[in-house]
């Protein structure tokens, strides 16, 4: 027997339609596994669709393709607004009991992080996933209210930073400044040095300087340039600035945020940060803080360090992550990462994989999110070749009493023929504006206009 004939026939559940989802879901059906997505959101997609900056349609566009080739595979069932969790309409428990030959959650990172700083709860204090769901149209974060205001700090220096100082430069022409507020220094910046252009026409380049100059004696006290440091953060001729947006960007490096201060209402009205000086560790450089405390004037403060896992789907779960068989002692430690670990009973949890950003919180671009997935398909596949697949009229039976435990559960649950359905209302209502894209922003609307077209065709 062959490898794949090995695989062939199991059946296996991944809560979660993202990129990870997705391209698990391809290699497990290219194996010859039959698979069934369970995802939160009408759309599959995750942060490809409702994470990627609006205005990147050709990435967006080439990913849609792809998992639209995915989701068409007659292995791969969808079942789309159909939440796994607590709060779900189906639970773990629920999913441990639908006969799956393995489960694999997928359902990325969907907690928040902040700092737990005095006046986080204020308001004008946000968080920069509910943000990026706010202008990407994912329903409910599409109608919700984000008191902006014109001054607004992010706190974090990566990619997820650029896209929240991007969208609030060129989309919310109420901003007049956004100030990157980061522990360490212009040196140990994390954005990719690509997505900065997005955003170098709005930064001020004399207060750039004025900020580099400032921290001058701290850079060099680390062995740090600060003239290197400037001229890697102006690396093009200053592009121009699209019309109608007058906000600029400034970088308040070596500050730690103490405390968001509020005025009588409860607003934002400040942040408190400390001055902090940098020490080498380890080969690289961390911040210690200096006991100089300064209050910047702010409106808006948006977080921008990263997610947490959900612990509301059931998993094992601890300090932001779900718990996984790697720290343990044993002889495969790749597949022992996407294991996941009950804690109570010290054994791994039989046939429950993570993977993508469930797995390994905010990390990586969709590229990492897909090769996580495979990695974590070839422990899935290593597993399922010691048990025997079922007979093909069991998985068909197995399928359809999903089918009917999801119909029972769910108020409307999404079949991937209703999202084919539901794009081409999009494209419609898009080619007709001669926009590049049109996106519903609420699930009344995604699916009034679903059973519009079933109408249409009937
Ligand atoms: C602001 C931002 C911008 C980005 N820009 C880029 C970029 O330009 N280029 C790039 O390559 N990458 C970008 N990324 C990274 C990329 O989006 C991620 O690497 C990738 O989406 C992670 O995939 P995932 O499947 O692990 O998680 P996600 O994409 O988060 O997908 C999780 C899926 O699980 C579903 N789900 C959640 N909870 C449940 C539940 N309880 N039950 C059932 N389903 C559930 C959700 O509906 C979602 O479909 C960006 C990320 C962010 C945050």
């Amino acid at each position: 027997m062959t490898d794949t004939q090995a695989y062939r026939g199991h059946l296996i559940g991944i809560i979660g339609a993202g990129p990870a989802g997705l391209y698990a879901a391809k290699k497990l059906a290219e194996a010859g596994g039959h698979v069934v997505l369970f995802n939160r959101d009408i759309k599959p997609g995750g942060l490809a669709e409702y994470g990627i900056f609006p205005t990147k349609h050709k990435m967006k566009e080439g990913l849609r393709k792809q998992f639209r080739r995915i989701l068409a595979c007659p292995q791969v069932d969808y079942y789309g607004n159909c939440s796994v969790g607590e709060k779900g309409e189906l639970t773990l428990a629920d999913l441990q009991t639908l006969g799956f030959d393995a489960l694999i959650c997928a359902a990325g990172a969907q907690g928040t992080k902040s700092l737990g700083l005095p006046g986080e709860d204020a308001i004008g204090v946000m968080h920069a996933k509910d943000l990026v769901y706010y202008y990407n149209h994912l329903p409910p974060f599409s109608h919700r209210q984000f008191p902006i205001g014109k001054r607004v700090a992010i706190i974090g220096m990566g990619n997820v930073m650029i896209d929240i100082a991007h969208f609030l430069l060129r989309l919310r022409t109420e901003v007049e400044e956004v100030i990157v507020v980061a522990r360490r220094g212009p040196a140990e910046r994390k954005y990719d040095e690509k997505e900065y252009k997005y955003i170098e026409a709005f930064v001020d380049q004399t207060a750039l300087r004025q900020e580099t100059e400032r921290l001058r004696p701290r850079l060099e006290a680390v062995g740090q340039d600060a003239e290197a440091l400037i001229a890697g953060m102006t690396t093009t001729a200053t592009p121009a600035r699209p019309a109608n947006c007058s906000g600029r960007m400034l970088f308040r490096f070596l500050a730690s945020p103490t405390r968001v201060l509020t005025d009588v209402d409860g607003r934002v009205r400040g942040l408190e940060v400390e001055e902090n000086g940098l020490v080498p560790r380890n080969g690289d450089v961390s911040a210690r803080g200096t006991g100089t405390y300064v209050e910047l004037p702010l409106d808006g403060v948006v977080f921008a360090i990263g997610d947490r896992v959900d612990d509301a789907i059931g998993l094992p779960y601890a300090h932001g992550a779900f718990l996984t068989n790697a720290q343990s002692d044993t002889a495969d430690p790749t597949s022992a990462a996407y294991q996941v670990y009950d804690p109570v009973h010290h054994k791994v949890l039989d046939n429950t994989y993570v993977i993508g950003w469930s797995r390994k919180a905010s990390e990586g671009l969709v590229g990492k999110a897909k090769q996580d997935a495979e990695i974590g398909v070839e422990t899935v596949l290593k597993a399922l070749a010691t048990i025997p697949a079922p007979v093909p009229a069991a998985v068909v039976e197995r399928r359809q009493s999903i089918r009917r435990l999801v119909e029972e559960r769910c108020v409307y649950p999404i079949t991937k023929d209703e999202i084919a359905l539901l794009e081409e209302a999009e494209r419609q209502i898009a080619v007709q504006a001669q926009s590049e894209e049109y996106k519903f922003d609420s699930n009344e609307a995604m699916l009034e206009a679903i059973n519009c077209q079933k109408a249409r065709m009937a």
